[in-house]
């Protein structure tokens, strides 16, 4: 089954530290979640580097998505990667399980 976002709201964002602990956003209105903005796009990516190498979907994260997000930078540096902000980042092995698992049901 393709993931949906509700899907991560359900599990994710109740223990998201920047979740109110019952799935809602508690990001500033200026700030937007990359994993909310690229959510396609990282399901597409996951679904693609269908691997038991943890290392294999970091690196295609890097690639697929940090490269074509705002913030991060020409040197291929990011800010809010560097302070644990991007909860892309911050919670990516549960992110792959939870779109695993999603992708594995029929
Ligand atoms: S920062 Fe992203 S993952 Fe965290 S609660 Fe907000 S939308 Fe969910
Ligand atoms: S780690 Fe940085 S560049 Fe990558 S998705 Fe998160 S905010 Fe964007």
């Amino acid at each position: 089954m393709i993931p949906a976002w509700k899907d991560i709201q359900n599990t994710l964002c109740r223990k998201c530290i920047d979740g109110d602990g019952s799935g809602r956003c508690r990001l500033p209105v200026d700030e937007e979640c990359a994993l909310q903005r690229s959510f396609l796009q990282v399901v597409q990516t996951i679904q693609r580097v269908n691997s038991s190498n943890f290392d294999d979907y970091a690196l295609a994260l890097r690639r697929d998505v940090c490269a074509s997000c705002m913030y991060q930078d020409a040197a291929g540096m990011c800010q809010r990667r560097d302070h644990l902000e991007c909860a892309l980042d911050r919670y990516f092995p549960l992110v792959i399980e939870i779109i695993e698992k999603e992708l594995e049901t029929t």
